[in-house]
């Protein structure tokens, strides 16, 4: 499967071509970056600025992890090429959103707030404790890094969203940002006299890296729509 990784520059970017190098069935055809590239430049595959998509070669699948400034550019590109996307861009709008969902009538698409199978599981835990517990407060409470640029994180919004689905209620909300922390999401369900913590604390960014191309490949042969992560990893 022929691959571009998009937002290669940046932390998600390098762990994708670091493993993805590595995976048999792949194949990185292009690095595309946010900052200019000097002629010839190389790190696994060539690489390219968001200026040059059009000079790209052949590809199935872009996998994007950038900035919503950048995202517009990728997605329109793979509708044009009618390769599949595969996103793990966080902060996006509604109309980026609605992008995404007219273009999965022409390709293959699969956004997911967090590529970890860990927090897969932990969405389908927070489903069943919310449908369980009715009247229950929670609170969602999420860590990252000082760099991270959006507040919830997009997984702490995707875990409300499945607290919101069941209960019609809006979970509380609480974004700390701490050193380096990778990404640490606790829903807390609380009754008269107890309550319950489910917590998924990813220790290294390799596991989203892994998740999306793992995504990536199981979206091989697939027709035009729209994916979920949970559905194509876990079979649910
Ligand atoms: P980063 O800032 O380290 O890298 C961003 C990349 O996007 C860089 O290559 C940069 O050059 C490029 N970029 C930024 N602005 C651009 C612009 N205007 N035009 C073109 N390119 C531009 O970020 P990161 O930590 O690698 O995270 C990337 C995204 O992935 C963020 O939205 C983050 O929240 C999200 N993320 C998602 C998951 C998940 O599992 N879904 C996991 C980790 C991070």
């Amino acid at each position: 499967m022929r691959v571009v990784i998009y937002g290669a520059s940046g932390r998600m970017g390098k762990a994708l071509l670091r493993l993805g190098v590595l995976d048999a069935r792949l194949q990185i055809v292009a690095a595309v970056t946010g900052r200019v590239v000097a002629p010839g430049e190389e790190i696994f595959c060539p690489v390219y600025s968001v200026s040059q998509l059009e000079q790209l070669p052949s590809f199935d699948v872009a996998i994007d992890f950038s900035q919503p400034e950048a995202f517009n550019a990728i997605l329109h590109f793979c509708r044009n090429r009618k390769a599949a996307f595969v996103s793990g861009t966080t902060g996006l709008s509604e109309l980026q959103k609605q992008a995404m969902s007219e273009a999965a009538n022409e390709i293959p698409v699969l956004w997911a707030s967090n590529f970890s199978l860990g927090v897969a599981v932990l969405n389908d835990l927070v489903r069943r404790a919310a449908k369980a517990l009715e009247g229950w407060d929670v609170e969602i409470t999420e860590i990252h890094h000082v760099h991270k640029k959006d507040a919830p994180s997009g997984t702490a919004l995707s875990l409300g969203q499945s607290v919101e689905l069941v209960t019609g209620n809006v979970p509380e909300y609480q974004s700390i940002r701490e050193g380096e922390v990778v990404g640490d999401h606790t829903v807390k369900f609380s009754g008269p006299g107890e309550f319950i913590e489910l917590r998924h604390n990813a220790l290294d960014r390799d596991i989203f890296a892994r998740g999306a191309l793992e995504a990536a490949c199981r979206l091989q042969g697939k027709t035009a729509a729209k994916y979920q992560f949970s559905d194509l990893i876990l079979g649910a």
